[in-house]
């Protein structure tokens, strides 16, 4: 068993078991299950919209290398930069040589998963640079120190008076503050760092390819904010974000908001397609555009696993999943957690170490039947499940069982032998974990010739 496997099993164990953690999730999940039939209605068939946007991403990731080629072509038309990084590093460092060459000492940024995936605001820090979360959860989230624990909502895991005490902590405000009061404190405190900000960093929704722009969604304009105030902004997006064509974004943007928030739409959509044109009075001066691959097309490559590459991070398999409503997003210890988060963990970040996330599942299927793009999350974790045993990354003892259950199961007169007792005895001895959390395997005293010859052959 790796660190990383051993560490997500002592941490699922004492997660599992906080009943005040299951409470605030539970609450906070049972509030967008309330809201979201609502945005549905929207659609006059459902899945017909969640058919069609799944064909488009297809679409889209099968002619990757044309659309994104066809994105860079117009989009440094209007006079936009393009930049590859092949990894995350090169993406700091890329991030780094703006940053430097813009004399930048503050940075304002909104909410971006990948942001989060090459750990953005360590290396700016570590380089002295001020990095400055816009997002209200995302803020909260930085003021406590602490990764998102969820890829929609980021605090969620918090109540409001977790939050009240937060700032009280950390910003001295008074501790019994409402929400509406503490938006406010941020509000004040984030104002002042849009106007010392030389630079913006943004995430992108979609990438759109015919118009070359990217599309933002976000419900508090600091997106809008952190792209058009600062002189430069710099977007950075994974390769598999693109759409087509701006058109998508009729289906694509309602699709994400009902299935993200519950909402019809959300409050702020942006599109943008380049720095501010002569004719212009606001937007940056600079805007560079950085493609980051990060080991996405390890998934690009996989037929089986490409599928994944279709999520538009809607979290809805998250608030579905049973494992993750127990263990919560920070147990995953890794940047993206839920089902989806199992399934591209393992290749993003190495198969060997993260394999035991595709078996944190039930395999209900339930984040298959919420999944706004119908990606087959259960069966593309039973696929990692297969990927790891293929390229031997079990132990010995699992071997060893799987082997002796599949000569048991196949020989009715070795399936017969011994009584239940001796069973009982044998099994759960080998599977020493499986009874710390739940009850003991218990065989039959009758083997299952024994009780048909019993009923039908008196
Ligand atoms: S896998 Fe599907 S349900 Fe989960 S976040 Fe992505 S689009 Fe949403």
């Amino acid at each position: 068993m790796t660190e990383t496997s051993a560490n997500f099993k002592a941490k699922s164990t004492i997660k599992s078991a906080d009943l005040e953690h299951r409470q605030k999730i539970n609450f906070n999940i049972a509030r967008y299950n309330a809201i979201v039939p609502q945005g549905k209605h929207q659609f006059t068939d459902l899945t017909l919209a969640r058919e069609r946007a799944k064909n488009t991403k297809w679409r889209a990731l099968e002619t990757l290398d044309q659309q994104l080629e066809q994105f860079e072509k117009t989009f440094t038309k209007r006079g936009g930069k393009v930049i590859w990084a092949e990894t995350g590093q090169q993406a700091l460092d890329e991030i780094l040589n703006i940053c430097k060459e813009k004399n930048c000492h503050t940075i304002v940024k909104s909410k971006s998963m990948v942001t989060e995936e090459i750990h953005l605001n360590d290396f700016l820090t570590k380089n002295n640079i001020e990095s400055v979360e816009t997002d209200l959860g995302e803020y909260i989230q930085q003021l406590d120190g602490e990764a998102p624990y969820h890829i929609v909502t980021p605090a969620m895991h918090k109540s409001k008076e977790d939050v009240a005490k937060l700032f009280a902590d950390k910003l001295g405000t008074p501790s019994n503050l409402t929400p509406e009061e503490l938006t406010l404190v941020a509000r004040q405190k984030l104002r002042e760092k849009y106007v010392q900000a030389q630079v913006g960093i943004t995430g992108a929704n979609f990438i759109i390819s015919d118009i070359g722009g990217i599309a933002i969604t976000e419900n508090e304009g600091n997106a809008r904010l952190s792209s058009a105030w600062p002189k430069t902004h710099i977007v950075i997006a994974g390769i598999e974000k693109v759409l087509p064509s701006i058109n998508d974004l009729a289906l694509f943007w309602p699709l994400l908001s009902t299935y993200g928030t519950g909402q019809k739409i959300t409050v702020y959509n942006t599109i943008i397609s380049g720095p501010k044109q002569p004719n212009e009075t606001d937007g940056p001066e600079d805007m560079y555009v950085i493609l980051i691959d990060n080991n996405r097309t390890n998934i690009l490559a996989n037929p089986k696993q490409r599928e994944s590459l279709y999520c538009i991070r809607c979290g809805a398999c998250l608030n579905a999943c049973p494992v993750y409503k127990n263990i919560g997003g920070h147990t995953y210890a890794a940047t993206y957690s839920g089902p989806i988060g199992s399934i591209i963990t393992p290749h993003l970040s190495g198969l060997q170490e993260y394999k035991h996330l595709s078996y944190a599942s039930s395999l209900c299927g339930n984040c298959t039947e919420v999944c706004a793009v119908k990606i087959n999350l259960h069966e593309l974790l039973l696929e990692n499940r297969n990927e790891a045993v293929e390229a031997g990354y079990i132990s010995f003892g699992e071997k060893l069982a799987w082997k002796m259950w599949k000569r048991a199961s196949l020989k009715r007169s070795m399936m017969n032998m011994g009584n239940g007792k001796l069973k009982n005895k044998i099994v759960n001895k080998i599977f020493k974990g499986w009874h710390k959390h739940r009850a003991e395997l218990n065989f039959s005293d009758k083997t299952f010739n024994e009780m048909w010859n019993e009923r039908y052959k008196k």
